[in-house]
Protein backbone atom coordinates (compact mmCIF):
# COMPACT_ATOMS: atom_id res chain seq x y z
CA UNK A 1 0.00 0.00 0.00
CA UNK A 2 1.66 3.32 -1.26
CA UNK A 3 1.33 6.19 1.55
CA UNK A 4 2.84 9.19 0.35
CA UNK A 5 3.20 12.96 1.38
CA UNK A 6 0.75 15.29 1.02
CA UNK A 7 0.53 19.11 2.37
CA UNK A 8 -1.95 17.88 4.63
CA UNK A 9 0.02 14.65 5.94
CA UNK A 10 0.37 11.22 4.44
CA UNK A 11 -2.13 10.23 1.68
CA UNK A 12 -3.17 7.14 1.81
CA UNK A 13 -4.30 5.16 -1.14
CA UNK A 14 -6.82 1.78 -0.91
CA UNK A 15 -7.53 -0.07 -3.59
CA UNK A 16 -11.28 -1.56 -3.67
CA UNK A 17 -11.49 -4.48 -5.96
CA UNK A 18 -14.05 -3.59 -8.50
CA UNK A 19 -14.78 0.07 -6.43
CA UNK A 20 -16.36 -2.53 -3.86
CA UNK A 21 -16.75 -2.56 0.02
CA UNK A 22 -18.84 -4.69 2.21
CA UNK A 23 -20.43 -2.70 4.96
CA UNK A 24 -17.84 -4.32 7.64
CA UNK A 25 -14.87 -2.73 5.41
CA UNK A 26 -16.61 0.79 5.01
CA UNK A 27 -16.48 0.73 8.79
CA UNK A 28 -12.77 -0.36 8.74
CA UNK A 29 -12.22 2.64 6.36
CA UNK A 30 -14.20 4.82 8.41
CA UNK A 31 -11.81 3.68 11.74
CA UNK A 32 -8.69 4.32 9.72
CA UNK A 33 -9.39 7.62 8.18
CA UNK A 34 -9.90 8.78 11.73
CA UNK A 35 -7.33 6.97 13.86
CA UNK A 36 -4.88 7.31 11.19
CA UNK A 37 -5.79 10.44 9.44
CA UNK A 38 -7.57 13.90 9.16
CA UNK A 39 -11.44 12.07 8.80
CA UNK A 40 -11.39 12.82 5.56
CA UNK A 41 -12.07 10.29 2.92
CA UNK A 42 -11.74 10.67 -1.13
CA UNK A 43 -13.02 8.43 -3.78
CA UNK A 44 -10.21 8.69 -6.83
CA UNK A 45 -11.68 8.92 -10.31
CA UNK A 46 -10.58 5.17 -10.98
CA UNK A 47 -12.86 4.48 -8.13
CA UNK A 48 -10.23 3.31 -5.60
CA UNK A 49 -10.20 5.41 -2.24
CA UNK A 50 -7.58 7.63 -0.76
CA UNK A 51 -7.20 8.45 2.91
CA UNK A 52 -6.01 12.14 3.79
CA UNK A 53 -3.48 14.02 6.50
CA UNK A 54 -2.05 10.37 7.78
CA UNK A 55 0.07 10.72 10.76
CA UNK A 56 3.92 9.78 10.70
CA UNK A 57 3.49 7.47 13.33
CA UNK A 58 0.21 5.65 12.31
CA UNK A 59 1.34 4.40 8.78
CA UNK A 60 1.46 0.54 10.69
CA UNK A 61 -1.73 1.42 12.22
CA UNK A 62 -3.07 1.97 8.59
CA UNK A 63 -2.25 -0.79 7.05
CA UNK A 64 -2.68 -3.57 9.57
CA UNK A 65 -6.76 -1.58 9.71
CA UNK A 66 -6.87 -2.26 5.87
CA UNK A 67 -5.22 -5.88 5.65
CA UNK A 68 -7.14 -7.00 8.51
CA UNK A 69 -10.56 -5.72 6.37
CA UNK A 70 -9.61 -7.51 3.70
CA UNK A 71 -8.70 -4.74 1.85
CA UNK A 72 -4.98 -4.85 1.32
CA UNK A 73 -3.40 -6.56 -1.36
CA UNK A 74 -3.32 -10.67 -1.52
CA UNK A 75 0.93 -10.55 -2.30
CA UNK A 76 3.58 -8.65 -0.39
CA UNK A 77 4.02 -5.91 -3.03
CA UNK A 78 1.45 -6.40 -5.24
CA UNK A 79 -0.65 -3.26 -4.70
CA UNK A 80 0.46 -1.49 -7.74
CA UNK A 81 -1.11 -4.48 -9.98
CA UNK A 82 -4.34 -4.26 -8.42
CA UNK A 83 -4.84 -0.79 -10.96
CA UNK A 84 -7.61 -2.76 -12.64
CA UNK A 85 -11.11 -0.87 -13.14
CA UNK A 86 -14.34 -2.29 -13.34
CA UNK A 87 -17.67 -1.22 -14.56
CA UNK A 88 -19.68 -0.27 -11.94
CA UNK A 89 -22.36 -2.85 -12.60
CA UNK A 90 -20.15 -5.12 -13.46
CA UNK A 91 -21.99 -9.00 -13.60
CA UNK A 92 -20.83 -11.00 -10.59
CA UNK A 93 -19.21 -13.59 -13.84
CA UNK A 94 -17.28 -10.17 -14.69
CA UNK A 95 -16.47 -9.50 -10.99
CA UNK A 96 -14.88 -13.17 -10.35
CA UNK A 97 -12.93 -12.61 -13.74
CA UNK A 98 -11.40 -9.73 -12.08
CA UNK A 99 -10.15 -11.09 -8.99
CA UNK A 100 -8.95 -14.04 -11.25
CA UNK A 101 -6.31 -11.17 -13.21
CA UNK A 102 -5.93 -9.68 -10.09
CA UNK A 103 -4.53 -13.16 -8.74
CA UNK A 104 -2.67 -13.89 -11.35
CA UNK A 105 -1.00 -10.10 -11.79
CA UNK A 106 -0.07 -10.06 -8.16
CA UNK A 107 1.05 -13.75 -7.75
CA UNK A 108 3.68 -12.99 -10.72
CA UNK A 109 6.82 -11.19 -9.18
CA UNK A 110 8.27 -10.10 -12.54
CA UNK A 111 5.04 -7.98 -13.29
CA UNK A 112 6.45 -5.74 -9.85
CA UNK A 113 8.53 -4.01 -12.92
CA UNK A 114 5.63 -2.22 -14.19
CA UNK A 115 4.89 1.31 -13.63
CA UNK A 116 2.18 1.82 -10.77
CA UNK A 117 0.45 4.21 -12.95
CA UNK A 118 0.20 1.02 -15.88
CA UNK A 119 -3.90 0.81 -15.98
CA UNK A 120 -6.38 -2.03 -17.10
CA UNK A 121 -10.25 -1.88 -17.56
CA UNK A 122 -12.42 -4.75 -17.60
CA UNK A 123 -16.10 -3.79 -18.58
CA UNK A 124 -19.48 -6.11 -19.61
CA UNK A 125 -21.01 -3.65 -21.57
CA UNK A 126 -23.35 -2.31 -19.49
CA UNK A 127 -25.24 1.39 -20.55
CA UNK A 128 -23.01 2.80 -16.79
CA UNK A 129 -18.96 2.70 -17.52
CA UNK A 130 -16.66 4.97 -17.59
CA UNK A 131 -14.65 5.33 -21.56
CA UNK A 132 -12.78 8.61 -20.52
CA UNK A 133 -9.67 7.12 -18.85
CA UNK A 134 -6.86 6.08 -21.37
CA UNK A 135 -5.75 2.49 -19.97
CA UNK A 136 -2.64 0.45 -21.35
CA UNK A 137 -4.80 -2.41 -21.98
CA UNK A 138 -8.90 -2.71 -22.06
CA UNK A 139 -11.24 -5.48 -22.20
CA UNK A 140 -14.94 -5.41 -23.07
CA UNK A 141 -17.26 -8.40 -23.00
CA UNK A 142 -19.21 -9.50 -26.31
CA UNK A 143 -21.19 -12.78 -26.89
CA UNK A 144 -22.30 -12.87 -23.50
CA UNK A 145 -19.14 -12.72 -21.83
CA UNK A 146 -18.24 -15.92 -24.30
CA UNK A 147 -15.59 -13.62 -25.63
CA UNK A 148 -13.99 -10.58 -24.94
CA UNK A 149 -12.55 -7.41 -27.07
CA UNK A 150 -9.25 -5.87 -26.24
CA UNK A 151 -7.33 -2.92 -27.20
CA UNK A 152 -4.26 -0.69 -25.75
CA UNK A 153 -3.31 2.60 -24.87
CA UNK A 154 -6.46 4.46 -25.34
CA UNK A 155 -10.21 3.77 -24.46
CA UNK A 156 -12.60 1.87 -25.70
CA UNK A 157 -13.92 2.39 -28.96
CA UNK A 158 -17.51 4.16 -28.69
CA UNK A 159 -17.41 6.76 -31.60
CA UNK A 160 -16.92 6.48 -35.01
CA UNK A 161 -13.76 7.94 -35.41
CA UNK A 162 -12.31 5.96 -32.90
CA UNK A 163 -9.84 3.65 -33.08
CA UNK A 164 -10.65 -0.03 -33.19
CA UNK A 165 -9.86 -2.75 -31.07
CA UNK A 166 -7.14 -4.59 -31.80
CA UNK A 167 -8.70 -8.07 -31.74
CA UNK A 168 -11.03 -10.16 -29.63
CA UNK A 169 -10.14 -13.68 -27.52
CA UNK A 170 -12.21 -15.91 -26.08
CA UNK A 171 -13.14 -15.60 -22.15
CA UNK A 172 -10.94 -19.04 -21.19
CA UNK A 173 -8.18 -17.35 -22.29
CA UNK A 174 -8.37 -14.21 -21.04
CA UNK A 175 -6.53 -14.33 -17.65
CA UNK A 176 -3.18 -16.01 -19.45
CA UNK A 177 -3.61 -12.97 -22.29
CA UNK A 178 -3.73 -10.74 -19.55
CA UNK A 179 -0.32 -11.08 -17.98
CA UNK A 180 1.03 -12.61 -21.54
CA UNK A 181 0.06 -8.94 -22.19
CA UNK A 182 2.40 -7.43 -19.66
CA UNK A 183 5.19 -9.60 -19.80
CA UNK A 184 5.54 -8.40 -23.55
CA UNK A 185 4.97 -5.39 -22.62
CA UNK A 186 7.84 -5.60 -20.20
CA UNK A 187 10.09 -7.10 -22.49
CA UNK A 188 9.60 -4.57 -25.44
CA UNK A 189 10.01 -1.24 -23.35
CA UNK A 190 12.98 0.75 -23.14
CA UNK A 191 14.12 1.60 -19.54
CA UNK A 192 12.41 5.38 -20.11
CA UNK A 193 9.07 3.26 -21.59
CA UNK A 194 6.55 3.21 -18.99
CA UNK A 195 3.45 2.90 -20.33
CA UNK A 196 1.63 0.94 -23.50
CA UNK A 197 1.45 3.81 -25.73
CA UNK A 198 5.08 4.52 -25.49
CA UNK A 199 6.39 1.21 -26.70
CA UNK A 200 3.35 0.96 -29.51
CA UNK A 201 4.23 4.06 -30.63
CA UNK A 202 7.71 2.59 -31.52
CA UNK A 203 6.90 -0.96 -32.52
CA UNK A 204 3.37 -0.16 -33.83
CA UNK A 205 0.36 -2.72 -32.34
CA UNK A 206 0.97 -4.95 -35.29
CA UNK A 207 4.16 -6.45 -33.96
CA UNK A 208 2.82 -6.11 -30.48
CA UNK A 209 -0.39 -8.47 -31.00
CA UNK A 210 1.89 -10.88 -33.00
CA UNK A 211 4.50 -11.45 -30.22
CA UNK A 212 1.56 -12.25 -28.35
CA UNK A 213 0.99 -15.97 -29.95
CA UNK A 214 -2.33 -16.23 -29.00
CA UNK A 215 -5.47 -16.72 -31.38
CA UNK A 216 -6.91 -13.48 -31.79
CA UNK A 217 -10.11 -12.42 -34.06
CA UNK A 218 -9.63 -9.34 -35.74
CA UNK A 219 -13.01 -6.86 -35.04
CA UNK A 220 -12.34 -3.66 -37.10
CA UNK A 221 -15.71 -2.84 -36.84
CA UNK A 222 -16.09 -3.51 -33.13
CA UNK A 223 -17.61 -0.18 -31.10
CA UNK A 224 -18.47 -0.90 -27.80
CA UNK A 225 -22.34 -0.61 -26.86
CA UNK A 226 -23.14 3.38 -25.79
CA UNK A 227 -23.00 4.51 -22.43
CA UNK A 228 -25.04 7.07 -20.40
CA UNK A 229 -23.08 8.90 -17.58
CA UNK A 230 -26.53 9.88 -16.11
CA UNK A 231 -27.31 6.44 -15.00
CA UNK A 232 -24.99 7.22 -11.98
CA UNK A 233 -27.29 8.91 -10.10
CA UNK A 234 -30.98 8.17 -8.46
CA UNK A 235 -33.03 4.87 -8.31
CA UNK A 236 -32.83 2.57 -11.30
CA UNK A 237 -33.22 -1.19 -12.06
CA UNK A 238 -31.95 -3.05 -9.28
CA UNK A 239 -29.16 0.14 -7.49
CA UNK A 240 -29.55 3.52 -6.59
CA UNK A 241 -26.91 6.23 -7.14
CA UNK A 242 -25.75 9.02 -5.51
CA UNK A 243 -22.75 11.50 -5.91
CA UNK A 244 -20.31 12.34 -3.02
CA UNK A 245 -19.75 16.16 -3.09
CA UNK A 246 -16.45 16.84 -4.50
CA UNK A 247 -16.10 13.16 -4.40
CA UNK A 248 -15.53 13.53 -0.47
CA UNK A 249 -17.31 11.35 2.28
CA UNK A 250 -16.57 11.95 6.14
CA UNK A 251 -15.82 8.87 8.20
CA UNK A 252 -19.40 9.52 10.04
CA UNK A 253 -20.93 9.51 6.64
CA UNK A 254 -19.29 6.35 5.34
CA UNK A 255 -20.42 4.68 9.11
CA UNK A 256 -24.24 5.67 8.30
CA UNK A 257 -23.49 4.00 4.78
CA UNK A 258 -22.55 0.62 6.72
CA UNK A 259 -24.85 0.83 8.86
CA UNK A 260 -27.85 1.23 5.99
CA UNK A 261 -26.51 -1.16 3.32
CA UNK A 262 -24.90 -4.23 2.95
CA UNK A 263 -22.39 -3.88 -0.32
CA UNK A 264 -21.04 -0.37 -1.36
CA UNK A 265 -19.82 0.18 -5.00
CA UNK A 266 -18.03 3.56 -5.36
CA UNK A 267 -17.79 4.74 -9.18
CA UNK A 268 -14.73 6.95 -11.47
CA UNK A 269 -17.61 9.51 -11.12
CA UNK A 270 -16.81 9.75 -7.13
CA UNK A 271 -20.15 8.92 -6.33
CA UNK A 272 -21.58 5.59 -5.00
CA UNK A 273 -23.91 2.95 -6.03
CA UNK A 274 -26.30 1.01 -4.01
CA UNK A 275 -27.12 -2.59 -5.27
CA UNK A 276 -30.59 -3.74 -4.83
CA UNK A 277 -31.37 -0.73 -2.76
CA UNK A 278 -34.88 -0.47 -1.24
CA UNK A 279 -37.63 2.16 -2.40
CA UNK A 280 -36.34 4.83 0.74
CA UNK A 281 -33.04 4.33 0.02
CA UNK A 282 -33.18 7.54 -2.34
CA UNK A 283 -34.47 9.48 0.65
CA UNK A 284 -31.88 7.63 3.06
CA UNK A 285 -28.92 8.49 0.59
CA UNK A 286 -30.52 12.14 0.67
CA UNK A 287 -30.78 12.31 4.06
CA UNK A 288 -26.94 11.89 4.35
CA UNK A 289 -25.80 14.52 2.04
CA UNK A 290 -25.47 13.01 -1.20
CA UNK A 291 -27.09 14.26 -4.57
CA UNK A 292 -28.78 11.53 -6.49
CA UNK A 293 -30.31 14.05 -8.93
CA UNK A 294 -27.94 14.48 -11.77
CA UNK A 295 -29.25 18.48 -11.87
CA UNK A 296 -27.83 18.96 -8.41
CA UNK A 297 -24.99 21.73 -8.41
CA UNK A 298 -22.27 18.63 -6.95
CA UNK A 299 -23.69 16.01 -9.47
CA UNK A 300 -21.88 19.20 -11.90
CA UNK A 301 -18.77 20.02 -10.21
CA UNK A 302 -15.42 18.83 -9.47
CA UNK A 303 -12.24 19.78 -8.16
CA UNK A 304 -8.67 18.54 -7.42
CA UNK A 305 -7.08 18.68 -3.78
CA UNK A 306 -6.25 22.34 -4.10
CA UNK A 307 -3.99 23.78 -1.51
CA UNK A 308 -5.32 21.57 1.37
CA UNK A 309 -3.96 19.43 0.05
CA UNK A 310 -1.41 19.32 -2.91
CA UNK A 311 1.45 22.46 -2.63
CA UNK A 312 1.32 22.86 -6.53
CA UNK A 313 -2.60 24.78 -6.18
CA UNK A 314 -2.89 28.27 -4.99
CA UNK A 315 -6.22 28.16 -3.75
CA UNK A 316 -8.19 25.98 -1.93
CA UNK A 317 -10.14 24.50 -4.91
CA UNK A 318 -12.45 22.04 -2.69
CA UNK A 319 -13.59 25.37 -0.92
CA UNK A 320 -14.08 27.81 -3.36
CA UNK A 321 -16.16 24.68 -5.29
CA UNK A 322 -18.02 24.49 -2.45
CA UNK A 323 -19.35 28.33 -2.83
CA UNK A 324 -19.64 28.06 -6.36
CA UNK A 325 -22.04 25.16 -6.23
CA UNK A 326 -24.37 27.40 -4.36
CA UNK A 327 -24.25 30.06 -7.58
CA UNK A 328 -23.90 27.53 -10.29
CA UNK A 329 -26.68 28.00 -13.34
CA UNK A 330 -28.34 25.06 -14.05
CA UNK A 331 -26.96 23.32 -17.06
CA UNK A 332 -23.31 23.98 -16.33
CA UNK A 333 -20.62 21.35 -15.25
CA UNK A 334 -17.28 22.42 -14.10
CA UNK A 335 -13.96 21.38 -12.81
CA UNK A 336 -12.04 23.47 -10.80
CA UNK A 337 -8.30 22.71 -10.99
CA UNK A 338 -5.29 23.78 -8.63
CA UNK A 339 -2.88 23.57 -11.97
CA UNK A 340 -2.84 21.91 -15.14
CA UNK A 341 -2.40 18.66 -14.50
CA UNK A 342 -6.20 18.71 -13.29
CA UNK A 343 -5.95 15.22 -11.67
CA UNK A 344 -9.73 15.73 -10.77
CA UNK A 345 -10.83 15.43 -14.36
CA UNK A 346 -10.28 12.11 -16.34
CA UNK A 347 -12.08 14.10 -19.18
CA UNK A 348 -12.81 17.50 -20.34
CA UNK A 349 -15.32 19.20 -18.90
CA UNK A 350 -17.54 21.78 -20.70
CA UNK A 351 -15.62 25.02 -18.01
CA UNK A 352 -12.57 24.48 -16.31
CA UNK A 353 -11.11 26.95 -13.82
CA UNK A 354 -7.84 27.17 -12.88
CA UNK A 355 -6.09 28.85 -10.17
CA UNK A 356 -3.83 32.14 -10.37
CA UNK A 357 -4.11 33.14 -7.26
CA UNK A 358 -5.94 32.81 -3.90
CA UNK A 359 -9.84 32.61 -4.72
CA UNK A 360 -9.07 33.97 -8.38
CA UNK A 361 -9.25 31.77 -11.61
CA UNK A 362 -8.89 31.89 -15.13
CA UNK A 363 -12.10 30.80 -16.95
CA UNK A 364 -11.74 28.28 -19.96
CA UNK A 365 -14.72 27.05 -21.87
CA UNK A 366 -14.02 24.05 -24.15
CA UNK A 367 -10.53 24.64 -23.17
CA UNK A 368 -10.40 28.03 -25.05
CA UNK A 369 -9.27 30.65 -22.55
CA UNK A 370 -12.30 33.52 -22.34
CA UNK A 371 -11.65 34.96 -18.79
CA UNK A 372 -8.39 36.05 -16.45
CA UNK A 373 -8.31 36.18 -12.65
CA UNK A 374 -11.96 35.90 -11.92
CA UNK A 375 -13.23 35.42 -8.59
CA UNK A 376 -15.80 32.92 -7.93
CA UNK A 377 -18.32 34.96 -7.68
CA UNK A 378 -17.55 37.03 -11.20
CA UNK A 379 -17.41 33.21 -12.55
CA UNK A 380 -20.43 31.78 -11.67
CA UNK A 381 -21.98 35.34 -13.35
CA UNK A 382 -19.98 34.96 -16.09
CA UNK A 383 -21.13 31.44 -16.76
CA UNK A 384 -24.97 32.56 -15.67
CA UNK A 385 -24.49 35.11 -18.92
CA UNK A 386 -23.29 32.87 -21.23
CA UNK A 387 -25.78 29.77 -20.44
CA UNK A 388 -28.79 32.50 -20.23
CA UNK A 389 -27.20 33.62 -23.74
CA UNK A 390 -26.90 29.60 -25.50
S1 LIG B 1 -4.43 19.29 -10.22
FE1 LIG B 1 -2.43 20.14 -9.59
S2 LIG B 1 -2.90 21.33 -7.75
FE2 LIG B 1 -4.64 19.94 -8.08
S3 LIG B 1 -4.15 18.12 -6.85
FE3 LIG B 1 -3.39 17.76 -8.96
S4 LIG B 1 -1.23 18.40 -8.88
FE4 LIG B 1 -2.24 19.29 -7.09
Amino acid sequence: MRIVPARDGGLARLRLVGGEMSAQQARAVARAARECGSGVIEVTNRANLQLRGISDDAHAHLIQLAFDAGLGPAHVNGDDLRNLMLSPLASDTTRALAFCILDALQRDIALQALSPKFALQLDSGERLAMLDHPQDLWLSSLDDGARYAFGFAGSMPHRADDSPAAGVIDSADIVPFVVAVLHAFLRFALPEEKRMRDVLGRIGTTSFVEALAFSITLAPEWRRAPVDASLRLGAHDGYVGAQLPLGRIDAATLEALASLFDRIIVTPWQSVLIPSGSEDTLARLNALGLATDPHAPFARIIACAGSSGCIKSHADTKADAERLAALLPDNCEVHLTGCERSCAAARPVETTLLTVAPGRYDLYQHARLEARALTIEEAAARLARSHADA
